[in-house]
Formats: C-alpha cells, sequence, structure tokens
C-alpha cells in the first residue's frame, strides 16, 4: 500500500489539471467555472464526494470557483428533503459554493430556446409512442428511419408545443424531438427527445409545468447560462458529447466545455442511488444514514472526517478508465488522520474481572497519560487505579501457545500506564468458564518511581469504579463481494448482503470519555477508532466502531 500511495505522489499533473492550465495559459479563459450538479433524488455517496472534491479542487487550485446546481429537471424523483441533505453534505466535506442554482431556474429560458430550435428547423413535435419512437431509432448496425412527422411546419410545431405547454395532451401524447440524423452512427443523436410531457408536482415551480427537459437537453444549456468553463462528469457520458456541442453550437450560445473522468467504485460497496434508496425503503439498512451505508452521512456518522475523505478523493486522483478502487484504502486515509487527531482512552469490550489481592481495598491511586501521544499540546488525562479492575477476556490465556505475551497462569504483564501484576490464580465458575483473575502487584514498578523495569506484554485495563457501561457497534462491510458490479444481471445483489455486518457488544468505557469534547472519534487503545452515535445519552452511552487501528484484511 506504501509504494501504490508514494507512486501516486510522484504523479504529474492529472489531465484535467493539464487542460485547465492550457486553457489559462492562452487566454481561453481568465479565470475558471466549475459545477457540481446533483439530481436532488438521494443522499451523497462517497462517489459524489470524490465528483465535489474533484470540482471544487480544481476551481480552488486556479483560483476560480463552483457552483452548486441541483439538476432537477424530473419531478417524479425529486424532493427538498435531499436538496438539504445534499447542502449540508457539501459543507460539511469544507467547500463553499459561489452560487445556489436550480436546473428548474432556467426552465423558462431552456423553453424559450426550444423555440429558436423549432424555428431554425431544428426540432419537431413527434406524436408517436414510446414504443414507435425507440422502434424508428434502429440499432447499432441499422439507421433508424424518420418520424411521419418529422416534416411538420415550422408554425405547426411551434403551435403544438405551445399546446403542450398548456396543458393540450396527455402524458406520452406527444414529445418535441431534434431534428439530426435518424442514420447517425451515434444512436444519441437520432432525433434525441428534448422534452416531455409530465403531469406532477415539482418540488419547486410546483404545477407551473407539464413539459419537461431531458438531461441532455437541460445539461449543456444550464452550464452555457451560468458560464461554466470546464464542464466535468462521469465517462458515461462521453457518448453524449456531440449532443451537448451541437445544442450549444446551434444555439450559439456560451461554449461550455464538458470532460469526462472515470467514477469511483469501490470494493464491498454499491453506489447507484436505486439500490441505495431500496436498502433504506426495505429496512436492510437503518437508514440513509445507517454507519455502514456509503452515503456521506452514513460515513459521517460511522466517524469519518471531511479530511479523510478530501484525503482520499487526492490520493484516488482521476483516471479516464473504469476501475475498481479498495475499501481499504479508503480506512487507511481515515486512520491516518485519525491518528493525528483522536484522543485516546482505555475501554474494554470484553470484559472480566481482575483483582489485586495485596493492594489495599480502600486505595485508589492516580495515574497520567497522554490525550494523543502525536499531539503534545493536547495535554493529559487521568487514569484511576484500584483493587479491582476490568481487563480483555482474551488478554488472559491459561494455556498460550509459545509467543503469548499477555496475561497467563504464574505470568507477569504491565498494566499499560501503571503497574506489573502477576498471575497468582484464576477463579471459574461451575461451567468452567474465568470469573475472575487474582494477581499481585509489585509496587516498585509504578511509573516514574526509580528503575523501569520491562516485561514482554503490556495489556489495557479499567478501575470498575471509574467506567461506564456503554453499548458498541461493531460494523464490518456491508457486502460480502468485493465487486458488487459483476454481480450477474437478474440475480439479486441483495443476496451478498453481510449478514454480520452488525454486531452489537456491552463493555465498559473509561468514564472521561463523556466529557471528551474533541468532536471526532476517540481512540480505544490496542482496539480501534470509535464515535458516540447521536443515540448517546449519557445514562446509556452508544458508541459506533469507526475503524480498527490495523486493516483486517
Ligand atoms: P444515479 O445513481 O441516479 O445515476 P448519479 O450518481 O449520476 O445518479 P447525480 O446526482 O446525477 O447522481 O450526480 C451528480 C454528480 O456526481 C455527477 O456529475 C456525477 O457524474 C457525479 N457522480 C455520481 N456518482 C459518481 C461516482 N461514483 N464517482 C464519481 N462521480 C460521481
Ligand atoms: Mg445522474
Amino acid at each position: 500500500m506504501e509504494e501504490i500511495l508514494k507512486n501516486e505522489e510522484a504523479k504529474s499533473l492529472n489531465f484535467l489539471e493539464e487542460i485547465i492550465e492550457e486553457d489559462l495559459k492562452n487566454g481561453k479563459y481568465k479565470t475558471i467555472l466549475t459545477r457540481f450538479p446533483p439530481e436532488p433524488n438521494g443522499y451523497l455517496h462517497i462517489g459524489h464526494a470524490k465528483s465535489i472534491c474533484l470540482n471544487f479542487g480544481l476551481a480552488k487550485r486556479y483560483g476560480g470557483k463552483t457552483n452548486l446546481r441541483f439538476d432537477d429537471t424530473n419531478p417524479v424523483k425529486e424532493d427538498t428533503e435531499y436538496v438539504d441533505s445534499i447542502k449540508e453534505d457539501v459543507k460539511w466535506l469544507g467547500f463553499e459554493w459561489a452560487a445556489e442554482l436550480y436546473a428548474s431556474d432556467y426552465f423558462e429560458q431552456l423553453y424559450e430556446w426550444a423555440c429558436t430550435l423549432i424555428k431554425k428547423g431544428l426540432a419537431y413535435v413527434d406524436d408517436q409512442s414510446q414504443e414507435e419512437i425507440r422502434a424508428g431509432r434502429g440499432t447499432v448496425s441499422q439507421p433508424g428511419t424518420n418520424s411521419p412527422f418529422r416534416e411538420r411546419s415550422v408554425e405547426e410545431n411551434l403551435s403544438l408545443f405551445t399546446q403542450m405547454r398548456d396543458g393540450k395532451f396527455k402524458e406520452g401524447e406527444k414529445v418535441l424531438r431534434a431534428k439530426i440524423d435518424m442514420a447517425h452512427p451515434n444512436m444519441l443523436m437520432r432525433d434525441p427527445i428534448l422534452y416531455r410531457i409530465i403531469f406532477a408536482d415539482h418540488h419547486r415551480t410546483g404545477d407551473k409545468w407539464c413539459i419537461y427537459p431531458m438531461y441532455d437537453y437541460a445539461h449543456g444549456q444550464c452550464d452555457s447560462i451560468e458560464n461554466i468553463t470546464h464542464s466535468i462528469c462521469t465517462l458515461e457520458f462521453d457518448v453524449h458529447r456531440p449532443l451537448y456541442d451541437w445544442f450549444i453550437d446551434k444555439l450559439e450560445i456560451f461554449p461550455s466545455h464538458q470532460y469526462e473522468f472515470a467514477r469511483l467504485n469501490l470494493t464491498y460497496t454499491v453506489m447507484s442511488k436505486r439500490k441505495l434508496l431500496e436498502l433504506v425503503r426495505n429496512n436492510y439498512v437503518g437508514g440513509w444514514d445507517d454507519p455502514r451505508m456509503p452515503t456521506i452521512c452514513g460515513l459521517r456518522r460511522r466517524g469519518y472526517t471531511p479530511e479523510s475523505l478530501r484525503l482520499f478523493a487526492e490520493k484516488v486522483g482521476v483516471a479516464k478508465r473504469d476501475n475498481i478502487i479498495d475499501l481499504s484504502l479508503l480506512e487507511w486515509c481515515l486512520r491516518e488522520d485519525l491518528n493525528k487527531r483522536s484522543n485516546r482512552y482505555m475501554a474494554v469490550l470484553d470484559p472480566v474481572k481482575l483483582v489485586i489481592t495485596n493492594y489495599p481495598e480502600d486505595q485508589k491511586e492516580v495515574f497520567s497519560a497522554p490525550l494523543n501521544p502525536e499531539q503534545p499540546e493536547a495535554g493529559s488525562r487521568e487514569i484511576v487505579f484500584g483493587r479491582e479492575l476490568y481487563i480483555e477476556r482474551d488478554d488472559f490465556m491459561e494455556n498460550p501457545p509459545k509467543k503469548y505475551f499477555r496475561l497467563q497462569p504464574g505470568g507477569e504483564v504491565r498494566l499499560k500506564y501503571s503497574y506489573i501484576i502477576k498471575c497468582e490464580e484464576v477463579v471459574k465458575d461451575d461451567k468452567g468458564k474465568i470469573v475472575e483473575i487474582r494477581c499481585s502487584y509489585d509496587p516498585s514498578s509504578r511509573p516514574g518511581s526509580g528503575e523501569w523495569r520491562s516485561v514482554k506484554g503490556t495489556i489495557h485495563w479499567l478501575e470498575t469504579g471509574s467506567v461506564k457501561e456503554a453499548e458498541i457497534r461493531m460494523f464490518d462491510r456491508l457486502f460480502t463481494l468485493p465487486e458488487m458490479d459483476s454481480v450477474p444481471e437478474g440475480e439479486d445483489y441483495k443476496n451478498y448482503l453481510n449478514p454480520e455486518s452488525l454486531k452489537i457488544v456491552k463493555g465498559y468505557v473509561d468514564e472521561h470519555i463523556l466529557d471528551d469534547k474533541s468532536g471526532v472519534a476517540v481512540q480505544f487503545e490496542r482496539i480501534g477508532y470509535f464515535v458516540q452515535d447521536y443515540d448517546s445519552t449519557s445514562e446509556k452511552p452508544v458508541f459506533n466502531k469507526t475503524v480498527g487501528l490495523k486493516s483486517a484484511w
């Protein structure tokens, strides 16, 4: 992994940076303007985060700006709930948009331009049904056939289009099509549909419109209206580019340009909004922000930081060919950030009691440890020690293998930040389960008192009177298959849901954690990073496992 990352760093400008530098150098543009254009029909996911970091990042780097434009041309699937979540997520990622805009703000202008195309003899109203239109398109190897309505006069087309707008026709009765070439080698150029009739309430324009522009007709023109210089989208849109350019050319408007990069795919992850919506609607997960979801709000609840996601976007880079990124790279970026910033505490997730028999019953003492060894200025924390402790059940073994350095009968370990103890006796219940480990401690091993004696093992622990019981939600990847895109057509991707993706355990945490004000996940020493969930209360703390200390795979 380190090797790959080093190579990444050595890499020079990516192809988009090259294009932009060239455009600025030769004076094509004085400054650049990009946009992030989500359709408000779902919550943003890590793929969108990549696109956001790219669009906003390029503008920032070259002193330009970025618009947030909602691509709200399909009233049926869109909602203000999604608009609000998208704005929250972009802000949380650390970006500021120059303007908040909506494709629906341009409906009047788009309509006028459609009339312009009609007047130029470049668009016509078609009465054919959806099936007839599809059949007439032909195939990749066969040219299409002209619609019988293709030669309507300009006057008739203008009149029919006005009537479409005025609600005189039913859904599906008529569409507006561009008049390009039914034999064009690019199927998208075979008289594409520009407008269809939809009687639905739009989240912003209400019932003002009953005709709605198609993506291809709207997108480039919206870019042009805003004077977007570099319109960056994912690779599957490269076949749409000729159409994008055709509209701009025929309408003689500001020439925005479209550039494509490879969409982000992640192992063990589905990213299509349709599938994410299905997981939410049918309760396979707890909601859009379930910490196992690849949504930005899910990642945030899981304990991901904006910094880690921006680092990830940078490491992934921009590619011209589709690929799949290993989920462990995302986790690596998260650890990179959390290691620097997380406060450390002790927690015991699978406790067994340990009694120090030669330690006075009513005595307590307090040890000190750095809050974060990576950041001395973070200060220190107090750790209470006493006669009765909890340790992790698997930090003790009755019959250990050779290289086991943790606690064992007759063996010594150091309790982190505290004394060396020696196991004297094990108490079991009638089923043979260990219920108590009895130890002695070496008073001369107190840190800071004279000579440091070392032993091979160090384990973490908690004093039984200084803990809070907590619910800990242990997450694993949501799917079991690395390449979820390889699920064959017809097979249900839900067959690959991981039944073990959520396990809830009860454990103990150092009560000081509940006063932690850092706002980022904390490190449970020797275990991993954990963040308090919003379900958490001081009575009943709840933690989400963010990520382990090391890659589990
Ligand atoms: P759907 O899943 O409904 O097709 P979408 O993922 O294309 O939607 P949009 O809201 O249209 O969602 O996307 C907004 C922007 O984010 C677009 O520019 C799109 O290209 C980009 N984007 C979406 N998914 C990814 C991804 N996996 N990787 C990189 N960019 C993405
Ligand atoms: Mg889309």
